[in-house]
């Protein structure tokens, strides 16, 4: 997966929406893209649709912040996202799952909200939102209170607890929101951002989200950091990541997936506000 990294490190948004659509070619796979109007201009979403009635959604944004390379934010979650959709190709379980490749993330969430402004859609159990998933063996699902309930959340803590990995609920976003925002307001409530972190980062969490530093105490906590030292600055390149996180990552998604339709019928979709 870090060759899918490389390969978008670095590169323009055009360029990074041809190269995800190429790999997806490379797959077998068919892909739709969907064009949008915002007052940034025209964005486009890259999705990989499923037929099915009910359907889990797993988000990536492919853009990057201006000056950026992008590799762990967020190229290392768009491979994850490939690699994903192609194991899963064949499984044909009564729950689907839709992968998105969302633009603009960067600019303000543009292009998640757009999907759902101009689909509505009224069959997503919930999201599997990544953000940063190339460092690091301990898993960070954010922003997720203590006692936060759902089927999409709940079946990953499982799944990883039962493979021996450790994931902690952050209640609020460290230094930035993302994509699972968009649905939230939407009224899909089980969506929720899976980013991996070092040990380190682990030891420097309560600093992050300590409300009374000041944004100068946070950045130097950030260069501090495994993780976040090279979060939107131009060191964030493929030769800080490794394949470990992205591997962990792609198989406790699939067998969450595949946990969620080991009993479809108790899955429902309770949550659209619409
Ligand atoms: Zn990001």
């Amino acid at each position: 997966m870090l060759e899918i990294v490389r390969d978008l490190e670095g590169r323009s948004r055009r360029e990074r929406r041809e190269i995800v659509s190429k790999w997806i070619e490379y797959f077998g796979l068919e892909y739709i893209c969907e064009d949008y109007i915002s007052f940034l201009g025209i964005g486009q979403n890259i999705i990989i649709p499923c037929k099915k009635e009910k359907r889990i959604a797993i988000g990536s944004h492919y853009d990057a912040v201006e000056g950026s390379p992008g590799a762990n934010d967020n190229g290392s979650a768009v491979a994850v996202t490939l690699e994903l959709a192609r194991r899963l190709q064949d499984f044909d379980g009564e729950i689907g799952v839709t992968y998105f490749f969302f633009d603009q993330e960067e600019e303000g969430l543009i292009g998640s909200s757009s999907y759902l402004h101009l689909n509505k859609p009224k069959d997503i159990l919930g999201l599997y939102n990544l953000e940063l998933v190339g460092l690091g063996k301990n898993i960070a699902l954010w922003p997720v209170k203590p006692d936060e309930r759902g089927t999409l959340l709940q079946t990953f803590e499982e799944v990883a607890k039962n493979k021996g990995r450790y994931t902690f609920r952050f209640p609020q976003p460290v230094i930035n929101t993302a994509d699972h925002e968009s649905f939230r307001r939407y009224g899909i409530n089980d969506a929720f951002t899976i980013t991996t972190i070092t040990d380190e980062d682990l030891k420097l969490a309560p600093e992050f989200v300590n409300p009374d530093l000041s944004r100068r105490e946070i950045q130097y906590v950030m260069q501090r950091s495994d993780v976040f030292r090279h979060y939107h600055q131009k060191t964030d390149k493929a030769k800080h990541l490794c394949e470990e996180s992205l591997e962990m990552v792609t198989g406790l998604l699939y067998d969450s997936i595949l946990a969620i339709n080991s009993n479809p019928k108790k899955q429902e979709v309770v949550n659209v506000s619409v």
